[in-house]
């Protein structure tokens, strides 16, 4: 883990006094979040409540109006528009609701291409990316387009290629929000099982079940600033 500045190396997100506005349309107002390496976070609210715009923020696909943004130990403010999109492919993992597979690659080119754009030969990406979709139980479907699997098969292989760069943080948004419940289930367990390996996750979802299941903090947001913020720590999990 790299630190050039003054975030202490083990925190690998610190928002401060975050504030986002759309025109005149305030999306998010004075948010402070620290994530340490291997914490799993969720973080919940109503639609609207800025939840995607959060993410967005520590993926560095969009500008806080105001505040700060540290992610694995960089200022993304201090990054060009190319530095934030590199910072991103190597340290970033993202995945979706609706999966953002690419149409007309088959889902190992879909994985391999991630570790392609930071110069990763084909060969070793594929290699890499066979390697992950076997992991996941997808590796049969390997030369399949994304049309013909299914949601959950989609969103293994969407996990696989957010994994392909080893990023310091797993970002979700909504990751199971367009599954059925036992494929969401299934997504669930898998996140669990990448937090217990030590990956640090940042969950956006309306599911209060994948929230305490998944998370080990759980922060509340309701119209734009932080409403609540607990820990699960001692409650009971289900898994
Ligand atoms: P959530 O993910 O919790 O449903 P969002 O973060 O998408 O909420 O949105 C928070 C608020 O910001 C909403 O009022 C939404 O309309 C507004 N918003 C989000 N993105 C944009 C955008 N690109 N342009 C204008 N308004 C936006
Ligand atoms: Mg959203």
């Amino acid at each position: 883990m790299t630190s050039d500045n003054d975030t202490a190396p083990q925190t690998v997100v610190r928002l401060h006094d975050v504030r986002k506005e759309y025109g005149d349309a305030v999306a998010l107002d004075g948010v402070r979040l620290e994530i340490a390496a291997g914490d799993a976070v969720a973080v919940m609210g109503p639609s609207g409540c800025g939840k995607s715009t959060l993410l967005n923020m520590v993926a560095g696909l969009d500008r806080a109006t105001s505040g700060s943004v540290h992610v694995h130990g960089q200022d993304l403010a201090g990054l060009s528009e190319t530095g934030l999109a590199l910072f991103r492919r190597r340290h970033i993992g993202m995945i979706f609701q609706f999966f953002n597979l690419i149409d007309d690659l088959p889902a190992l080119d879909n994985v391999a291409l991630a570790a392609q754009l930071t110069g990763t030969s084909a060969r070793h990406a594929r290699r890499r990316a066979l390697e992950l979709l076997d992991e996941l139980g997808v590796a049969g479907r390997r030369d399949t387009y994304p049309a013909a699997l299914s949601g959950g098969e989609r969103q293994r292989v969407a996990v696989a290629r957010a994994l392909m760069n080893r990023p310091a943080l797993l970002l979700a948004d909504e990751p199971t929000g367009a599954l059925d419940s036992r494929s969401g289930e299934q997504v669930m367990d898998l996140l669990i099982d990448l937090n217990q390996i030590g990956q640090t996750l940042l969950i956006v979802t309306h599911d209060r079940d994948l929230a305490t299941r998944c998370a080990s903090r759980l922060v509340e947001l309701a119209d734009g600033r932080v409403a609540r913020e607990s820990s699960l720590d001692d409650l009971e999990r289900s898994a």
